[in-house]
């Protein structure tokens, strides 16, 4: 079936902030729920969300067709972990369906751990590429980072992606007396199986039961010490995100940078992120907020929503004010990544 959202809107009101960034890239969260729990990202005893609270899938898929009629030409679904809702294939295959009618990309970030049973299903929606978060391939350390027991799941899960015939890149956070000894090994492995890398410093985002400072790792010093090892040279390749990337040499491969605390990438942002409450971010950083649902679920949906959209594009700040500086010091933002979207 093809695609629904045509997009006369798109070139009459695209989505334009007052800094004049135009907006092409959607972070959709589908549930704030996950099955890992990650250190540097929720405590251990997370609390989620009522699911009452979280968008249905046909609201989901709504929303998604305003964006794109704005001229979203990118979206990532995300969470929490996509994965464990048990009704996003739906949602994939629907949104898979504007691929090519106003959409150019669809794609997924997920931890892994549920992506071997679902990879063909979501090559056959029309998803290409996915991005699967890796921190460590040893199992003892996978452990102490998520809590969970469950490297081998995510490791299959990575090998079906690339078996249903999906581009799988890694996400990988950064991370100081943890994983910092293994990233060259890391990337080495990723390179060799085809996978590009991309690197991610830690956020303040949300309360977490350590303190993140302690593991917080400028990517400046992960990048002097590969430069050591290997020849790493600037890429032209950009996908309008706020990675810095780097051809390896040695490798073959490409490194993805993302420092948004040693280096501010703000200038260029081309998104926004929606909770799977339908609460739009305009800033990861910020505290800025725009309630889609109660728009969504208002007696004029349609006319609420454009004026919700003007509205994020209103008070889309300049750029995020994150700082990672002080020990015992409160988050940037009270909300963790889980629910924002990563
Ligand atoms: N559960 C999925 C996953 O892990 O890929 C998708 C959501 S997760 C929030 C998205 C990304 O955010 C992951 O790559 C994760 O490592 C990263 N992340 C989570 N909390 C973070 C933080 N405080 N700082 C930096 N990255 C973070
Ligand atoms: Fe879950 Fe992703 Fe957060 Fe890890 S980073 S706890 S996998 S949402």
């Amino acid at each position: 079936m093809e695609g629904t959202a045509a997009s006369p809107l798109a070139a009459a009101r695209p989505l334009v902030d007052t800094f004049q960034r135009r907006i092409t890239y959607l972070r959709l969260s589908v549930t704030d729920r996950c099955d890992l729990r990650c250190s540097y990202c929720m405590p251990e005893k997370m609390k989620f969300l009522p699911r009452a609270e979280v968008l249905s899938l046909e609201e989901l898929h709504r929303l998604s067709l305003a964006f794109i009629a704005r001229g979203v030409r990118r979206i990532r679904l995300t969470g929490g972990e996509p994965l464990v809702r048990s009704d996003m294939i739906d949602l994939v295959r629907a949104l898979g369906r504007e691929v090519g009618y106003g959409l150019d990309e669809l794609t997924l970030t997920t931890n892994g751990t549920r992506l071997a049973d679902h990879a063909d299903a979501l090559a056959a929606a029309g998803i290409v590429r996915v991005n699967v978060s890796l921190d460590t391939r040893d199992p003892a350390l996978f452990e102490q980072l998520t809590r969970r027991n469950q490297l081998s799941q995510v490791l299959d899960g990575i090998a079906a992606a690339q078996a249903a015939g999906l581009k799988v890149k890694l996400n990988t956070v950064a991370l100081k007396g943890l994983n910092e000894g293994e990233l060259p090994d890391l990337i080495a492995w990723a390179h060799g199986q085809g996978h590009d890398v991309t690197l991610i410093e830690t956020m303040p985002l949300g309360e977490v039961d350590g303190d993140r400072i302690d593991h917080y790792l400028p990517l400046g010093e992960v990048k002097a010490r590969l430069d050591a090892r290997w020849t790493l040279s600037p890429s032209n390749h950009r996908t309008g995100g706020p990675a810095r990337y780097f051809d390896v040499a040695e490798t073959g491969g490409r490194l993805g940078l993302i420092t948004p605390l040693s280096n501010n990438f703000c200038e260029g942002c081309n998104r926004l992120r929606v909770t799977a409450t339908g609460q739009l971010y305009p800033c990861l950083g910020g505290g800025e907020q725009v309630d889609l649902r109660a728009a969504l679920r208002s007696a004029d949906p349609e006319f609420r929503l454009e004026a919700a959209l003007d509205e994020a594009m209103r008070i889309k700040p300049e750029k995020h004010h994150f700082r990672i500086d002080t020990r015992g010091a409160a988050p940037a933002q009270p909300r963790h990544m889980s629910m924002t979207g990563g």
